[in-house]
Protein backbone atom coordinates (compact mmCIF):
# COMPACT_ATOMS: atom_id res chain seq x y z
CA UNK A 1 0.00 0.00 0.00
CA UNK A 2 1.30 3.65 -0.73
CA UNK A 3 2.93 5.54 2.13
CA UNK A 4 0.19 8.23 2.30
CA UNK A 5 -2.76 6.37 2.27
CA UNK A 6 -0.95 4.81 5.04
CA UNK A 7 -0.36 7.93 7.44
CA UNK A 8 -4.08 8.22 6.15
CA UNK A 9 -5.11 4.90 7.50
CA UNK A 10 -3.09 5.20 10.62
CA UNK A 11 -4.45 8.82 11.23
CA UNK A 12 -8.35 6.77 10.62
CA UNK A 13 -7.58 4.58 13.23
CA UNK A 14 -6.03 7.11 15.98
CA UNK A 15 -8.73 9.14 15.53
CA UNK A 16 -11.60 6.58 15.89
CA UNK A 17 -9.54 4.86 18.87
CA UNK A 18 -9.41 8.43 21.09
CA UNK A 19 -13.30 9.30 20.06
CA UNK A 20 -14.47 5.33 21.29
CA UNK A 21 -12.05 6.33 24.47
CA UNK A 22 -13.50 9.89 24.98
CA UNK A 23 -17.16 8.29 24.46
CA UNK A 24 -16.53 5.67 26.80
CA UNK A 25 -14.89 7.76 29.36
CA UNK A 26 -18.12 10.54 29.51
CA UNK A 27 -20.55 7.82 29.29
CA UNK A 28 -19.14 5.20 31.66
CA UNK A 29 -21.27 6.28 34.85
CA UNK A 30 -24.40 7.09 33.24
CA UNK A 31 -27.18 4.25 33.66
CA UNK A 32 -27.35 2.88 30.02
CA UNK A 33 -29.97 3.69 27.69
CA UNK A 34 -31.28 2.69 24.31
CA UNK A 35 -29.66 4.83 21.25
CA UNK A 36 -32.42 6.75 19.48
CA UNK A 37 -30.79 5.27 16.04
CA UNK A 38 -31.03 1.83 16.88
CA UNK A 39 -34.64 2.41 15.55
CA UNK A 40 -35.65 0.37 12.78
CA UNK A 41 -32.66 -2.16 12.88
CA UNK A 42 -32.28 -5.07 15.28
CA UNK A 43 -33.44 -4.95 18.74
CA UNK A 44 -30.85 -7.21 20.37
CA UNK A 45 -28.04 -5.57 19.00
CA UNK A 46 -29.52 -2.13 20.42
CA UNK A 47 -28.67 -4.26 24.20
CA UNK A 48 -25.70 -4.80 23.44
CA UNK A 49 -24.54 -0.84 22.06
CA UNK A 50 -26.62 -0.19 25.17
CA UNK A 51 -25.25 -1.96 27.22
CA UNK A 52 -21.11 -1.82 25.57
CA UNK A 53 -19.77 0.77 28.81
CA UNK A 54 -21.53 -1.56 31.64
CA UNK A 55 -18.47 -3.44 32.29
CA UNK A 56 -19.15 -6.56 34.10
CA UNK A 57 -22.79 -6.86 32.82
CA UNK A 58 -23.81 -10.09 30.68
CA UNK A 59 -24.85 -7.77 27.84
CA UNK A 60 -21.84 -5.87 28.09
CA UNK A 61 -19.78 -8.21 25.21
CA UNK A 62 -16.69 -8.07 23.15
CA UNK A 63 -17.30 -6.88 19.41
CA UNK A 64 -16.44 -10.38 17.46
CA UNK A 65 -16.80 -8.44 13.98
CA UNK A 66 -15.38 -4.34 15.38
CA UNK A 67 -15.34 -2.29 11.94
CA UNK A 68 -12.62 -2.37 9.72
CA UNK A 69 -10.70 0.30 8.67
CA UNK A 70 -12.45 0.85 5.23
CA UNK A 71 -15.83 1.54 7.46
CA UNK A 72 -14.33 3.83 10.14
CA UNK A 73 -13.04 6.07 7.01
CA UNK A 74 -16.21 6.24 5.93
CA UNK A 75 -17.75 7.00 9.07
CA UNK A 76 -14.71 9.86 9.42
CA UNK A 77 -16.14 11.37 6.08
CA UNK A 78 -19.88 11.12 7.22
CA UNK A 79 -18.34 13.58 10.06
CA UNK A 80 -16.74 15.87 7.70
CA UNK A 81 -19.45 16.33 5.53
CA UNK A 82 -21.52 17.02 8.46
CA UNK A 83 -19.16 19.94 9.93
CA UNK A 84 -19.18 21.38 6.31
CA UNK A 85 -23.07 21.04 6.43
CA UNK A 86 -23.54 22.39 9.72
CA UNK A 87 -20.96 25.52 8.67
CA UNK A 88 -22.85 26.23 5.28
CA UNK A 89 -26.01 26.73 7.40
CA UNK A 90 -24.59 28.64 10.02
CA UNK A 91 -23.46 31.19 7.47
CA UNK A 92 -27.00 31.43 6.27
CA UNK A 93 -28.51 31.30 9.86
CA UNK A 94 -25.97 33.24 12.12
CA UNK A 95 -27.22 32.44 15.68
CA UNK A 96 -30.25 30.31 14.93
CA UNK A 97 -28.59 26.71 14.63
CA UNK A 98 -27.81 24.48 17.76
CA UNK A 99 -25.78 21.22 17.04
CA UNK A 100 -25.70 18.24 18.68
CA UNK A 101 -28.87 18.41 20.90
CA UNK A 102 -29.69 15.68 23.54
CA UNK A 103 -32.88 14.45 23.54
CA UNK A 104 -34.36 11.21 24.95
CA UNK A 105 -35.28 10.37 28.81
CA UNK A 106 -34.81 7.41 31.14
CA UNK A 107 -34.99 4.73 28.35
CA UNK A 108 -33.91 6.42 25.10
CA UNK A 109 -30.58 8.92 24.31
CA UNK A 110 -30.16 10.48 21.36
CA UNK A 111 -28.24 13.42 19.72
CA UNK A 112 -30.11 15.49 17.04
CA UNK A 113 -27.60 16.23 14.55
CA UNK A 114 -29.14 20.10 13.92
CA UNK A 115 -32.03 22.54 15.46
CA UNK A 116 -33.02 25.60 13.86
CA UNK A 117 -34.68 28.51 15.09
CA UNK A 118 -36.97 30.32 13.20
CA UNK A 119 -35.85 29.98 9.84
CA UNK A 120 -37.45 28.97 6.52
CA UNK A 121 -39.96 27.71 8.86
CA UNK A 122 -41.74 29.77 11.53
CA UNK A 123 -41.86 26.48 14.02
CA UNK A 124 -37.89 26.01 12.93
CA UNK A 125 -36.54 22.61 11.84
CA UNK A 126 -35.03 19.28 13.59
CA UNK A 127 -32.37 17.91 10.51
CA UNK A 128 -30.66 14.87 11.05
CA UNK A 129 -27.92 14.89 8.37
CA UNK A 130 -26.93 11.69 7.05
CA UNK A 131 -23.76 10.96 4.47
CA UNK A 132 -24.31 7.93 2.10
CA UNK A 133 -23.02 6.16 -0.91
CA UNK A 134 -23.16 7.66 -4.53
CA UNK A 135 -25.65 4.29 -5.62
CA UNK A 136 -28.60 5.12 -2.80
CA UNK A 137 -29.19 8.99 -4.55
CA UNK A 138 -31.62 6.94 -7.74
CA UNK A 139 -34.84 8.46 -7.39
CA UNK A 140 -36.59 6.35 -9.75
CA UNK A 141 -39.92 4.56 -8.15
CA UNK A 142 -38.54 0.97 -8.42
CA UNK A 143 -35.04 1.26 -7.48
CA UNK A 144 -35.07 4.04 -4.88
CA UNK A 145 -33.44 3.56 -1.14
CA UNK A 146 -33.53 6.95 0.78
CA UNK A 147 -35.29 7.34 2.94
CA UNK A 148 -33.99 4.49 5.14
CA UNK A 149 -36.59 3.83 7.33
CA UNK A 150 -34.71 3.75 10.15
CA UNK A 151 -33.56 7.39 9.86
CA UNK A 152 -37.13 7.89 9.15
CA UNK A 153 -38.01 6.33 12.68
CA UNK A 154 -35.08 8.23 14.19
CA UNK A 155 -35.61 11.93 13.36
CA UNK A 156 -39.43 11.38 13.78
CA UNK A 157 -38.06 9.92 17.58
CA UNK A 158 -36.07 13.26 17.71
CA UNK A 159 -39.56 15.44 17.01
CA UNK A 160 -41.42 13.73 19.41
CA UNK A 161 -39.16 14.52 22.13
CA UNK A 162 -38.79 18.02 21.49
CA UNK A 163 -42.46 18.06 21.43
CA UNK A 164 -42.64 16.92 24.74
CA UNK A 165 -40.21 19.29 25.64
CA UNK A 166 -41.05 22.50 24.06
CA UNK A 167 -45.15 21.75 23.03
CA UNK A 168 -44.41 22.65 19.96
CA UNK A 169 -44.89 20.93 16.70
CA UNK A 170 -41.28 20.98 15.37
CA UNK A 171 -40.72 19.44 11.50
CA UNK A 172 -38.32 16.93 10.96
CA UNK A 173 -35.96 16.92 8.57
CA UNK A 174 -33.20 14.40 6.72
CA UNK A 175 -30.89 15.86 5.27
CA UNK A 176 -28.41 13.32 3.42
CA UNK A 177 -25.10 13.94 1.48
CA UNK A 178 -22.80 11.55 -0.90
CA UNK A 179 -18.81 12.40 -0.82
CA UNK A 180 -19.37 13.53 -4.64
CA UNK A 181 -21.92 16.13 -3.10
CA UNK A 182 -25.33 14.54 -4.52
CA UNK A 183 -28.11 15.06 -1.67
CA UNK A 184 -31.34 14.51 -0.60
CA UNK A 185 -33.50 16.18 1.64
CA UNK A 186 -37.23 15.06 3.43
CA UNK A 187 -39.41 16.05 5.80
CA UNK A 188 -40.72 13.08 7.87
CA UNK A 189 -44.06 13.17 9.26
CA UNK A 190 -46.70 10.60 10.27
CA UNK A 191 -50.35 10.34 9.52
CA UNK A 192 -52.98 7.77 10.64
CA UNK A 193 -50.69 4.80 10.78
CA UNK A 194 -48.41 5.71 7.71
CA UNK A 195 -44.70 7.58 7.70
CA UNK A 196 -45.04 9.98 4.92
CA UNK A 197 -41.56 11.58 3.18
CA UNK A 198 -41.46 14.12 1.12
CA UNK A 199 -38.82 15.89 -0.17
CA UNK A 200 -36.29 15.80 -3.09
CA UNK A 201 -33.80 14.27 -4.53
CA UNK A 202 -30.83 16.12 -6.18
CA UNK A 203 -33.45 17.82 -7.72
CA UNK A 204 -36.39 15.10 -8.52
CA UNK A 205 -39.42 15.62 -6.14
CA UNK A 206 -39.81 12.28 -4.55
CA UNK A 207 -42.62 11.80 -2.41
CA UNK A 208 -44.21 8.33 -0.29
CA UNK A 209 -45.05 6.23 2.52
CA UNK A 210 -44.78 3.28 4.36
CA UNK A 211 -46.74 1.43 6.95
CA UNK A 212 -45.29 1.74 10.29
CA UNK A 213 -46.09 4.25 13.84
CA UNK A 214 -43.03 5.30 15.56
CA UNK A 215 -44.94 4.18 18.89
CA UNK A 216 -45.33 0.56 17.72
CA UNK A 217 -41.86 0.68 16.76
CA UNK A 218 -40.36 2.06 20.09
CA UNK A 219 -42.55 -0.27 21.98
CA UNK A 220 -40.79 -3.45 20.10
CA UNK A 221 -37.96 -2.15 21.89
CA UNK A 222 -39.51 -1.24 25.61
CA UNK A 223 -41.46 -4.61 25.83
CA UNK A 224 -37.44 -5.93 26.37
CA UNK A 225 -36.07 -3.45 28.17
CA UNK A 226 -39.01 -2.98 30.90
CA UNK A 227 -38.87 -6.85 31.33
CA UNK A 228 -34.87 -6.89 31.85
CA UNK A 229 -34.88 -9.60 28.86
CA UNK A 230 -32.22 -10.25 26.17
CA UNK A 231 -34.05 -9.75 22.74
CA UNK A 232 -33.72 -12.80 20.57
CA UNK A 233 -31.40 -13.01 17.51
CA UNK A 234 -33.27 -13.29 14.14
CA UNK A 235 -34.53 -16.50 12.54
CA UNK A 236 -31.47 -16.51 10.87
CA UNK A 237 -28.40 -14.84 9.67
CA UNK A 238 -29.51 -14.34 6.85
CA UNK A 239 -33.26 -13.05 7.34
CA UNK A 240 -32.89 -9.40 6.72
CA UNK A 241 -30.54 -8.27 4.52
CA UNK A 242 -27.98 -5.34 6.84
CA UNK A 243 -28.89 -7.09 9.49
CA UNK A 244 -26.20 -10.54 10.47
CA UNK A 245 -25.29 -9.85 7.46
CA UNK A 246 -25.16 -8.38 4.00
CA UNK A 247 -25.35 -10.32 0.38
CA UNK A 248 -22.52 -10.03 -2.02
CA UNK A 249 -21.97 -11.22 -5.34
CA UNK A 250 -23.89 -11.98 -8.14
CA UNK A 251 -27.54 -13.36 -8.32
CA UNK A 252 -27.64 -16.95 -8.00
CA UNK A 253 -24.18 -17.26 -7.27
CA UNK A 254 -24.58 -14.95 -3.43
CA UNK A 255 -23.14 -15.39 -0.33
CA UNK A 256 -23.36 -13.37 2.86
CA UNK A 257 -21.10 -11.53 4.81
CA UNK A 258 -21.37 -10.56 8.57
CA UNK A 259 -22.54 -7.25 8.60
CA UNK A 260 -23.30 -6.93 12.27
CA UNK A 261 -20.34 -6.45 14.78
CA UNK A 262 -21.56 -9.11 17.07
CA UNK A 263 -21.94 -11.74 14.34
CA UNK A 264 -20.51 -14.23 16.19
CA UNK A 265 -22.14 -13.53 19.70
CA UNK A 266 -25.60 -14.44 18.35
CA UNK A 267 -24.12 -17.09 15.65
CA UNK A 268 -21.34 -18.96 17.33
CA UNK A 269 -19.78 -21.30 14.77
CA UNK A 270 -21.50 -20.30 11.87
CA UNK A 271 -19.25 -20.21 9.31
CA UNK A 272 -18.76 -17.35 6.74
CA UNK A 273 -19.26 -16.75 4.25
CA UNK A 274 -22.69 -18.57 4.04
CA UNK A 275 -23.89 -19.36 0.41
CA UNK A 276 -27.52 -18.10 -0.25
CA UNK A 277 -28.01 -18.80 -3.93
CA UNK A 278 -30.66 -16.50 -5.39
S1 LIG B 1 -25.89 -10.76 14.83
FE1 LIG B 1 -27.95 -10.44 14.05
S2 LIG B 1 -29.35 -10.98 15.74
FE2 LIG B 1 -27.29 -10.66 16.59
S3 LIG B 1 -27.23 -8.54 17.25
FE3 LIG B 1 -26.41 -8.61 15.20
S4 LIG B 1 -28.12 -8.21 13.83
FE4 LIG B 1 -28.96 -8.76 15.81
Amino acid sequence: MGVIRDLILEQVEAGNAERDRLWLEAHRSAEPRLFISSLGGCVRKAFFDAYRRVEGHPWCVERTHPFDTYLLEKFKYGNDWEDITYRELLGQLPGRIVRNVSLGDSIWAGRADFLVGKCFLPEGAVIEHKTTATWSFTYSEEKRQLPYKSHCYQVLAYKMFLGQMTGLDIPAYLYYRSANNLWAEFEVYEFGKEVIFDGEIAGHLVGGRFLGRLCTEMVKFQTYWNAGKLPPRYETPTFVDFGCTKKQGRAGNRVAVPACQFFSICWPGVETPIEVGE
